[in-house]
């Protein structure tokens, strides 16, 4: 098991969990790019959106729901929010786990990559 965020569902290395039930955990990314910068990630080692098979879907909404909560917890749902889901090498994603930055707190820029 040599994925970081498998990792740190299991506690075996620590982070700033805001949030966790059963399916989901939130917490604080370690190299925040806004004054709000969370991830959601399914506990399930899920390694990216293509991998989601269509019974796994709803944690897709349960991510985006738990995402909404923070943002309102953190502030930030009056201002505005980002969600982002980077899938694959072109897409941006480093960790081969599946995650929803929240990200905030700040203006954003209008274009995407
Ligand atoms: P990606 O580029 O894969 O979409 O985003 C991965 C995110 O995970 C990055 O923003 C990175 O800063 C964050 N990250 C990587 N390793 C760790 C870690 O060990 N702890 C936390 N809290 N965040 C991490
Ligand atoms: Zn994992």
């Amino acid at each position: 098991m040599d994925c970081i965020f498998c990792q740190i569902v299991a506690g075996k290395i620590p982070a700033d969990i805001l949030y966790q039930d059963e399916e989901v955990i939130a917490f604080r990314d370690i190299n925040p790019l806004a004054p709000v910068h969370l991830l959601v990630i399914p506990r399930k080692h899920i390694p990216s959106p293509v991998q989601l098979s269509e019974a796994e879907s709803s944690l897709m909404g349960k991510m985006v729901n738990t995402a909404n909560q923070l943002a309102k917890k953190e502030d930030i749902a009056e201002s505005g929010y980002r969600l982002v889901i980077n899938c694959g090498q072109q897409g941006g994603q480093g960790v081969p786990h599946l995650h929803m930055h929240l990200l905030g707190g700040r203006q954003l820029s209008a274009t995407l990559g």
